[in-house]
């Protein structure tokens, strides 16, 4: 008979989750050679793989990573490095009951390897790295998904869906950009200096050619304003479209080329703290500093549409709602849906339509992120971060009861939204996008006045017209041959004297354009887009530029004073020679 079962057992004093916690941090603390330690891990894994992706979600509870450990069993025998582990997750989890604390073993859910321990302190080791970019001076309340390379010892954040794909495969270009030496002369708040701006301004950080928030902040040292660019948009600009092309800033004449391209580590350190769809910052003249203006303030749009008693319940549900905004900002869709829009509605239409371009009806906030549901036909939009509140509690009744009734609709169009049940139905997040159009007419136009609805259908008619692309790092078609022939010096098509040569992609005649014909165009005159070429009847896809023949005109025009309507072209190899042939 066994004895030891009538024996009442003592009872076993359950330790506290925030006690333990505070156990091992100090242990982590008190540990002889942590980093040299934590150094020869991670060089172990850059024989590997030179890079790894920082997303500071626990990859057991996907909540945000506070502190972020491995089980030291794991972290001896090299088993995984870059799934992260949160330690209060984990011991919520694993270490809370008293079977589990009794145990004195603790299994990885990741690999399955048993750390056996004595002092609960002993069983994990500190995922060093994590955890100082985690520390608020690094990367602030709000971190991003990052990518860390081992190598340099850079990191930067990276963008998320097709955009992060391409960042990717662009990671040398990158890596190169990232060890280049910083420009003083091109940092943000040297140039605020330079240009005297001792004010508070809004400053949105969005990308002129991407149209999302800039990752990784570059500027071209010939521009001369606040905004940069976003050097993964850029590369794959000059890889796929053109080696260099005129600033697309209003009011910017610079040619932007990779190698006049500098980092902007003022704009870096701001962007690195905030979350992906954040791109508008204030500068704060006291502080002399560029502000996520969620850093300071609770988040009105989301205070308006609920309120809150404490403080950390108002954070929880920040980053909930975050969470929705994030997805819908970052999809694909938005440049689809906004395109399928536009297409469907005239601008006559939208400028009968009354619209509200600066402040989102239901909140009374400035509209940053305009969206619509996928059902809405007016053009009118609200701020996305009010939209994800309501699809939050309408995917989560629970939540609704909170702040009232619960809306099952689109605030703006009332049509209802639909849950998703089976896998053909169109998820929840997916039933809203943002407008990237309008997006990108409010963040390029500057003061906060000037947006307004007629100035946005001169946008929209303007869009269009960009499409025509002059392109100015191909060489002359006339360069290496040997020919002698006539040209007009009276454009054909604009009929005005012939002082910026440019011909069609398809041309194959001396005969140049006048580079004049593009104003024509962006003015309404004629559209490039459907006209066919005078001589050779081919379509207009895009225009080069002759910079060959555009010199030797130069030259040309500064010794014949005297008019003349054609000229003869002697052209040998490398040189053209130029004569005037008055009929
Ligand atoms: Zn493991
Ligand atoms: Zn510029
Ligand atoms: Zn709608
Ligand atoms: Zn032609």
């Amino acid at each position: 008979m066994n004895t030891e079962a009538n024996t009442p057992k003592p009872a076993q004093v359950l330790m506290e989750i925030p006690t333990i916690i505070l156990e091992v941090k100090k242990a982590h603390e008190q540990y002889p050679n942590i980093e040299k330690e934590f150094e020869e891990r991670t060089k172990k894994f850059s024989n590997l793989t030179q890079t790894m992706t920082v997303n500071f979600e626990c990859s057991l509870s996907k909540e945000p990573i506070k502190y972020a450990v491995y089980l030291a069993e794991c972290f001896k025998s090299f088993r995984h490095y870059d799934t992260l582990i949160d330690l209060e997750q984990f011991l919520k989890l694993y270490f809370s009951n008293a079977t589990q604390q009794a145990a004195k073993v603790l299994q990885c859910p990741i690999c399955k390897s048993q750390t056996k321990f004595e002092k609960i302190e002993q069983a994990f080791f500190p995922h060093l790295l994590i955890n100082q970019l985690r520390s608020k001076k690094q990367c602030g309340e709000f971190p991003q998904h990052m990518m860390y390379n081992f190598v340099d010892k850079t990191f930067y954040p990276l963008h998320k869906g097709k955009m992060g794909s391409l960042q990717n495969a662009y990671f040398e270009q990158i890596a190169k950009l990232m060890k280049k030496e910083i420009m003083p002369q091109s940092q943000f708040y040297q140039l605020v200096q330079k240009w005297n701006a001792n004010f508070n301004f809004l400053f949105y950080n969005n990308c002129s050619l991407s149209s999302m928030k800039v990752m990784i902040p570059v500027r071209s040292q010939n521009c001369n304003h606040f905004e940069v660019y976003d050097l993964t948009a850029l590369l794959h600009h000059f890889d796929k479209k053109e080696k260099q092309f005129k600033c697309k800033r209003p009011d910017c004449n610079s040619i932007i080329k990779e190698e006049d391209l500098c980092l902007d580590q003022d704009l870096f350190n701001s962007c690195l703290k905030s979350y992906s769809f954040r791109f508008s910052f204030i500068y704060n003249k006291e502080k002399r500093q560029l502000e996520d203006i969620l850093e300071e303030k609770q988040d009105i749009n989301l205070i308006k549409y609920r309120s809150f008693t404490k403080l950390s319940e108002y954070l929880n549900y920040q980053s909930k709602i975050y969470k929705i905004v994030d997805q819908i900002y970052t999809s694909l869709i938005n440049q689809e849906k906004t395109e399928e829009f536009y297409q469907k509605h005239s601008l006559d239409k939208i400028a009968s339509e009354k619209l509200e371009f600066k402040f989102c009806q239901f909140t009374g906030q400035r509209i940053e992120l305009p969206c619509r549901c996928i059902r809405c036909e007016q053009i009118q939009t609200c701020d996305l971060r009010y939209m994800s509140c309501i699809l939050y509690q309408f995917q989560n009744p629970a939540e609704g009861k909170m702040a009232g009734n619960i809306i099952d609709h689109c605030p703006l169009c009332k049509n209802p939204f639909t849950k998703k049940q089976k896998p053909k139905d169109t998820a929840l997040h997916e039933q809203v996008y943002v407008d990237v159009k309008m997006m990108n007419f409010i963040t390029i136009t500057t003061g906060f006045v000037n947006i307004n609805q007629k100035d946005f259908i001169n946008y929209l008619n303007n869009k269009l017209i960009t499409k025509v692309i002059v392109k100015n790092d191909q060489e002359s078609i006339l360069k290496g041959k040997q020919a002698i022939t006539t040209i007009q010096l009276k454009c054909p098509i604009s009929k005005k004297k012939i002082l910026r040569p440019i011909r069609g992609n398809n041309c194959t005649h001396a005969q140049p354009f006048d580079q004049g014909i593009i104003d024509l165009h962006q003015n309404g005159t004629i559209d490039l887009n459907q006209i066919k070429c005078p001589i050779c009847q081919t379509k207009f896809d895009y225009f080069i530029e002759d910079n060959f023949l555009k010199d030797q005109l130069q030259i040309f025009f500064s010794y014949n004073l005297e008019e003349c309507d054609a000229v003869r072209l002697s052209i040998m190899n490398d040189k053209i020679q130029i004569k005037p042939r008055n009929q």
